[in-house]
């Protein structure tokens, strides 16, 4: 492709609404425009890359099995009544009528529809197990919809339903999705992360979610590093009973107070059996608080540093700004709390909501309370019962919390549907008997952004070679100025086209710093650089897009290089 065949437009500056790196940067290279709320256009240069994503999902899903088909986004109200869905989806459906008042929606999900698919082909056990798929667009009516496409309104999914004879049938078609699953997430090139979830809303008895790990994750994910145990944060504390925080029975003990800022021992503040000397200190910088976990002698290299990332609405101080405020030891666990506006004293009332412990095996959350409200907690648990129902038979591990974006999601549905809309076959035996399903789902136009929030530098993104919008771009130098330039780049652009590679020719007439800033913000993994003074020599440049230096390469060995 030529860019000036092509089309692209982009940004010095992101509009001030985006708030994520990958949204503003999305903005800037021009991958997408913003229509309405949560609407966006994806132009060329994004769609180019939803497209790479989506064959990447279809080939694997195509690989395991599953068959692709392609159903309506309007569906009509019936179906869902039929499920009692109509009325129980909530704000999120988006309902309409037709000229003759009939009801319908906006398919934010597609079980009803592919149920009743398969109900009126379904007849003997013979047929099963069946995996149907689509990637086709859905709207929800997010009640905050935001981060460009991560949250948006209408959006791309790649969405499967299976049908199955019985359980073990449903296990091995769910255990082939988790593997696909993760193939996709492999060959994407991101870094991502499987837990168990809870089964929520679409209801049925299993339930994964893959997620990107990224800090901006509105999600948060519990897993340990010595074990298999990984859950999402809803299904980790779920299991616990909520309970009340525990009165504090040891007065609280200011360790240092460097003007207005408070440093408190908490572990020792609430009395936990500490076996060692590790030590939990929350401090208040910046009139916002922060937790501390110091192990040992409170040496650097003994330090563990751990996040409390589900408290990550808060703003992040760096280590350095807590080392500078507060005069402690330079590791941190992030933001624990709020306190702005409020005295040291009061900040300390509430940073004991957030009071945290260890033990000899490393370090666990003892108590974490999501509220604002000292008095009313709304979210206190004990992940140490996490740990103990939940992990390596010698109990032994640490539990690491980090924040994701659920970029996929498999279910067990069991018979729920099946159930409710007579989805039935013959047995062996002649005997009629609901169909066992499962559902997968892939935010396709997601993974865009969530991509990118793994991926960028501050000259832009930097794509994963699988999705990026191009391999390589050409950059010549005085290609309206030199025969020889021209001649060069049509010879390098023809051997590329020709061997297939995806290649964009920079044929514009601007400044090589335009076309540099351009092409590094938009984020193509390769790029070559052809000018009169390195052919003369018959050399030209390259560089990767996460590469710190340019490399020189003879002219006639470029083929080889390429390749
Ligand atoms: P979330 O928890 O982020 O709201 P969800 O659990 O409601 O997502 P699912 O019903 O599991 O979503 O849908 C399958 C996939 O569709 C999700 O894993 C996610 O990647 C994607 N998805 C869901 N909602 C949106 C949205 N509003 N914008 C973009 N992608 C979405
Ligand atoms: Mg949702
Ligand atoms: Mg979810
Ligand atoms: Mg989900």
């Amino acid at each position: 492709m030529r860019v000036s065949q092509f089309f692209i437009s982009t940004l010095k500056e992101a509009p001030a609404e985006a708030e994520l790196i990958s949204h503003k940067l999305m903005l800037r290279a021009g991958l997408i425009k913003r229509l309405g709320s949560g609407l966006y256009t994806w132009m060329p240069l994004g769609l180019r890359i939803l497209r790479k994503i989506e064959n990447i999902v279809r080939e694997e899903m195509d690989k395991s099995g599953a068959i692709e088909l392609l159903m309506p986004a309007i569906q009509p109200a019936e179906l869902w009544q039929e499920t009692g869905r109509w009325d129980v989806f909530g704000p999120q459906m988006l309902k309409i009528k037709d000229r003759h008042e009939h009801d319908f929606c906006f398919g934010p999900t597609h079980e009803e529809i592919i149920t009743d698919i398969v109900r009126r082909e379904l007849s003997s056990y013979r047929q099963l197990p069946l995996n149907f798929y689509q990637i086709q667009t859905k709207f929800r009516d997010e009640i905050r919809p935001r981060f460009g496409v991560m949250r948006a309104r209408e959006f791309l999914m790649k969405d499967a339903y299976s049908f199955h004879a019985d359980v073990e049938s449903l296990e091995e078609t769910y255990q082939l999705m988790y593997q696909t699953y993760d193939r996709i997430f492999t060959r994407l090139g991101l870094i991502f992360r499987a837990v168990a979830a809870d089964t929520g809303a679409i209801g049925g008895s299993g339930s994964h979610e893959f997620h990107v790990l990224a800090e901006s994750g509105e999600d948060a994910i519990a897993f340990c590093p010595d074990s298999d145990y990984a859950a999402n944060i809803e299904l980790a504390t779920s299991l616990l009973p909520a309970k009340t925080p525990q009165k504090p029975d040891a007065k609280i003990q200011k360790i240092h107070t460097p003007g207005q800022k408070t440093c408190v021992d908490v572990a020792n503040f609430l009395n936990l059996p500490l076996q060692q000397t590790i030590k939990t200190l929350a401090v208040t910088a910046n009139s916002k608080l922060y937790l501390l976990l110091l192990r040992g002698d409170h040496q650097l290299n003994e330090l563990k540093v751990r996040k409390i990332p589900f408290l990550a609405d808060f703003e992040m101080a760096s280590e350095e700004t807590i080392l500078n405020e507060t005069g402690t030891v330079p590791g941190y666990i992030g933001p624990v709390g709020l306190a702005t506006e409020i005295v040291a004293d009061k900040a300390v009332m509430e940073m004991t909501n957030f009071a945290c412990g260890a033990n000899e095996e490393g370090f666990h959350f003892t108590q974490v309370n999501f509220g604002h409200d000292f008095k009313k907690p709304d979210h206190v648990f004990d992940i140490r019962n996490v740990l103990a129902g939940e992990l390596s038979p010698d109990g032994k591990g640490n539990l690491e919390i980090r924040r994701g974006i659920e970029v996929g999601h498999i279910f067990k549905l069991g018979t729920k549907y099946s159930e409710q809309m007579k989805a039935t076959y013959l047995n062996k035996l002649g005997q009629k008997q609901n169909c066992e399903m499962g559902c997968y789902g892939i935010g396709i136009s997601r993974i865009v952004a969530a991509a990118i929030e793994q991926n960028n530098d501050d000259l832009g993104i930097i794509f994963p070679e699988a999705i990026a919008p191009f391999q390589l771009v050409i950059i010549p130098i005085g290609l309206h100025k030199s025969e020889q330039v021209k001649s060069e780049t049509e010879k390098l652009y023809n051997m590329c086209t020709d061997t297939n590679i995806d290649v964009l020719l920079d044929d514009r007439d601007e400044r090589p710093g335009v076309m540099f800033a351009d092409m590094e913000l938009i984020g193509i993994p390769h790029r070559i650089v052809l000018g009169e003074r390195g052919l003369k020599q018959s050399l030209v440049e390259y560089k990767g897009r996460a590469d710190k230096n340019v490399q020189t390469i003879a002219l006639d060995k470029i083929n080889t290089f390429i390749m």
